[in-house]
């Protein structure tokens, strides 16, 4: 690896490497690529209420499958919503089999929004669905809370 190498990576990495994170989840703390679960914008509504925008893409996620640390960083950063409200962008792109496999997951994500972040939940917003989203929103359907799924929209 080159010095020029070694100061693109630094250029990337530094950003996230902020106290904060270390509060929501050590592992992207050390390295942002670990989870996919970033707030990229927080605006007001007309009411004056605070609605913060996540954003995931699972395909960029290196630790897509440890599903306790998942599951941690989500609450971890949930929990800090406060009264504001939330609305979730799910990227698809890159979405593929071995994500789609991890139905555990998927059930655990969708009981931690249902039981304690529901409520102030906007919409799951699906942008670039694939066969493989697909093909795992239909095995969860029957699993999730009707509310959760009335707030599901494709982009
Ligand atoms: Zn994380």
């Amino acid at each position: 690896m080159s010095s020029q190498d070694n100061f693109v990576n630094i250029n990337i990495y530094q950003p996230n490497k902020n106290e904060t994170m270390r509060e929501i989840c050590l592992y992207c703390y050390h390295n942002p690529k670990s989870h996919s679960f970033k707030k990229i914008k927080e605006e007001v509504n007309l009411n004056n209420i605070g609605i913060v925008s996540y954003y995931t893409k699972v395909a960029d996620a290196a630790l897509y499958y440890d599903t306790k640390s998942i599951i941690a960083h989500y609450r971890n950063e949930l929990n800090r919503l406060g009264n504001k409200r939330w609305i979730w962008i799910f990227d698809g792109e890159g979405f593929s089999l071995k994500h789609a496999l991890n139905i555990s997951l998927a059930k655990q994500l969708a009981k931690l929004i249902t039981d304690d972040f529901n409520e102030r939940l906007d919409n799951i917003i699906i942008r670039n669905p694939n066969f493989f989203t697909n093909m795992l929103l239909k095995s969860l359907w029957l699993f999730l809370d009707k509310k959760l799924k009335n707030k599901i929209i494709y982009e």
